[in-house]
């Protein structure tokens, strides 16, 4: 049987960035990756709508998130920053509202409200600490019941909601508001820049592939495409891992799977209870990212909506054969991707004279090695789970985006969890006695 020092289970940015830094440290790596591709929640298609390339998954960054930064940097990775649309758009249950605010005059003073409660929330928030040792249940709760606690009612409570579950891309009743004002907090509470990190900011010329390939080729490790991995199996003196294609020995093992992907893997010993419990429950990253190829829209289309399918479309682009538009969904099932038809439905709410030519989507949430898209914390997960789910369990450490701190659930989240696991890995082969 093949051995090496560490064995990485996933090729995303968390597996990709500790190999790197694994191989940096002196280990001996293997990468093992269920997909037939690297990149794992990102995933561009340069060839989608008539070589207009898509990124399928991750996709904007914004120079806050410095670890991902930092790799751009690195590399010299062509990054690209977002237009500001010149108007936005709002939809009322798919009656487009031709306002320049989402509000009529008498609920201006409710606008400023939730503005200022959102700010007083994102202020009690340190994002450099875990979330959960600072006395922020109170925030925990499903996005809408946080709206309501504020005494939000109408359009305005309907436009934070529908921007909240846009960032969680999870639904109003599951997704943690906690986990969305933590972005305001990693914006230093600035709302406009929150408004940055959820419609705008910087995208990857060459895709998002164009950082992992050169991630990949620096760290050099041996990688093993199309091997899902079935078990892992420690023992005292290190472990074994089953993929589709054979086992491996190695002294430790990193899983950067997304938690939901957990509970299909036999370990041996068992996963801690809560890891266990959340994988079963999975995270609240359960909704749609689906492009559309549109004509008759405008150019600048930029659109919130509430009591609508989508809770934002927005057009990214202008070809020949149309607008490029890239429209979220915080559930499953709302609308059909693959259907021309249906999305145009679901367009019409934003755009009422929208033909669609052309649609692309990947469905995450059936995806069985993501189970979902990005993932935000359902409400009540962080005081369970925002610790335990980093936490190395004997030989096998655990990285990906959701064990990250400041931008848990970004790339730049899964990168830093790479770093993090890689040095604690190096640690531990220090104990060991193995390595330098
Ligand atoms: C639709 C969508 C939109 C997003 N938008 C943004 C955005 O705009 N900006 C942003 O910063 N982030 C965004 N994200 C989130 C971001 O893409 C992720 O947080 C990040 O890419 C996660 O990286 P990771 O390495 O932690 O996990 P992953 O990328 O999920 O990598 C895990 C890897 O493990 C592999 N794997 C799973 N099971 C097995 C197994 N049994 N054996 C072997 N390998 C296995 C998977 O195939 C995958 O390659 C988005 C995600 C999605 C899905």
């Amino acid at each position: 049987m093949d051995t090496y020092d560490v064995v990485v289970i996933g090729a995303g940015f968390a597996g990709l960035t500790a190999a790197r830094d694994l191989r940096e440290a002196g280990e001996d790596v293997l990468v093992l990756e269920a997909r037939d591709r690297i990149g794992g929640s990102t995933w561009y298609r340069p060839d989608a709508f008539d070589g207009f390339g898509l990124e399928m998954g991750g996709t904007w960054i914004v120079p806050q998130q410095r670890h991902v930064f930092a790799e751009v940097h690195r590399y010299g990775i062509r990054v690209a920053d977002s237009e500001l649309p010149p108007r936005m758009t709002w939809s009322d249950h798919g009656q487009v509202l031709d306002t320049l605010l989402p509000v009529p005059p008498e609920e201006y003073e409710q606008l400023e409200h939730v503005m200022r409660s959102l700010i007083e929330a994102g202020r009690r928030i340190d994002p450099e600490r875990p979330l959960s040792e600072q006395g922020l249940s109170d925030l925990d709760v499903p996005i809408r019941q946080w709206a309501e606690q504020q005494g939000l009612s109408g359009n305005s409570g309907e436009l934070l909601i529908s921007w909240f579950c846009g960032c969680a891309n999870a639904s109003e009743e599951t997704g943690s508001a906690l986990d969305v004002i933590r972005w305001l907090a990693a914006m230093d509470n600035s709302l406009w820049g929150m408004v940055q990190a959820s419609v705008l900011g910087y995208t990857f010329v060459d895709g998002t592939v164009s950082l992992a390939e050169a991630i990949a080729a620096d760290a050099g490790a041996e990688l093993r495409l199309s091997s899902p991995v079935r078990e892992v199996l420690a023992d005292g003196r290190g472990v074994t891992v089953g993929y589709d294609g054979g086992s491996v020995r190695a002294e430790r093992v990193l899983m950067t799977t997304p938690v939901g992907v957990w509970r299909d893997i036999r370990f041996e010993p068992e996963l801690s209870a809560a890891k266990q419990a959340i994988s079963r429950e999975n995270h609240a990253g359960q909704g749609q990212k689906i492009w559309a190829l549109a004509r008759g829209v405008p150019e600048e289309l930029s659109g919130f909506g509430w009591g609508t399918a989508f809770d934002y479309v927005g057009a990214m682009a202008t070809t020949e054969n149309g607008v490029v538009l890239v429209c979220f969904a915080p559930e499953d099932g709302r609308v059909d991707g693959a259907d021309p038809h249906d999305v145009q439905r679901a367009v019409r709410e934003f755009a009422p004279e929208a033909e669609i030519v052309d649609v692309a989507t990947h469905d995450w949430v059936g995806d069985e090695f993501s189970k979902g898209t990005w993932a935000t914390f359902r409400a009540g997960q962080f005081a369970e789970y925002e610790i335990s789910v980093g936490e190395p369990e004997g030989r096998v450490h655990f990285a990906g985006s959701h064990t990250a701190g400041r931008w848990r659930a970004f790339i730049d989240g899964a990168i830093e969890s790479g770093k993090r696991a890689a040095a604690e890995i190096s640690e531990a082969g220090r104990l060991d006695g193995r390595g330098t």
